[in-house]
């Protein structure tokens, strides 16, 4: 496929682009401040800033361009609904990373046997937005309204824990993602299932998971 990438220079996109390459698609770095040249893509992903990735989308959207979306920390409702209406896709997970995804499974499963539950979030110092896209999608799964912790430090890359306690008892699912290359995997993922997806907003690689 012929890639768009939005944010390419930036951490994910320098870890995510060869993964990409070494994959067999083309990719088109685009990062602040270029002239976004969507002409032939196939798809465009966006791993940028909360504030960048809603004109990113609406700019490839306009084009013609489905795309797959990490970047965190603001709503694509409307968006999808654009993308819906020109018959395009808008795939947007709050995590790309399979580990992630299970972890948000499992506490899932544990919440149906543990009523209270706290979310311990921590990543590097430079992410904007707190908390976590992860770990506002995993307490919606968990329900109950858990509180949810964030930390940022020099150090972390990703990282989450779901602590769920009980008499006598407590159960403690942590996920770590130690390279951002492992986001790849789900990009990756949903760039192939791109086309069979239905027009519009889908939200969460859980979604493309048996
Ligand atoms: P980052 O290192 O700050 O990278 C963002 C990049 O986007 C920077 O190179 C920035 O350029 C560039 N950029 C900003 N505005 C742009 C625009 N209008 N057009 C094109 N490029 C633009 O951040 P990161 O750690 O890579 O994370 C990026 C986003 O992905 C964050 O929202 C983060 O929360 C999210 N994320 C999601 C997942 C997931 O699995 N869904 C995983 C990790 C991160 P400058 O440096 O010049 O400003």
């Amino acid at each position: 496929m012929r890639v768009a990438f939005f944010g390419a220079g930036g951490k994910v996109g320098s870890a995510m682009v060869p993964r990409l390459e070494e994959a067999g698609h083309e990719v088109r770095g685009i990062e602040l401040g270029d002239e976004p040249d969507l002409d032939g893509c196939d798809a465009a992903v966006d791993f940028t800033t909360p504030e960048a990735a809603p004109a990113n989308v609406r700019n490839a959207l306009e084009h013609g361009v489905s795309c797959v979306v990490g970047t965190t920390g603001w709503d694509p409702s409307e968006l999808g609904a654009l993308a819906a209406e020109k018959g395009l896709r808008l795939f947007v997970a709050p995590n790309f990373s399979v580990g992630a995804v299970l972890m948000m499974r499992f506490a899932r499963e544990a919440a149906e046997h543990f009523p209270r539950a706290e979310i311990v979030e921590l990543h590097n110092e430079a992410k904007r937005d707190a908390p976590s896209g992860t770990a506002r999608a995993t307490a919606e799964l968990v329900g109950g309204d858990p509180a949810i912790h964030s930390v940022r430090l020099p150090g972390l890359v990703a990282h989450q824990e779901v602590i769920f306690g009980g008499e006598g008892q407590l159960l403690t699912i942590r996920h770590d993602t130690t390279g951002r290359e492992s986001f790849a995997d789900g990009v990756l993922l949903a760039l192939e299932r791109l086309p069979e997806l239905p027009p519009g907003l889908t939200v969460g690689l859980e979604t493309l998971l048996s």
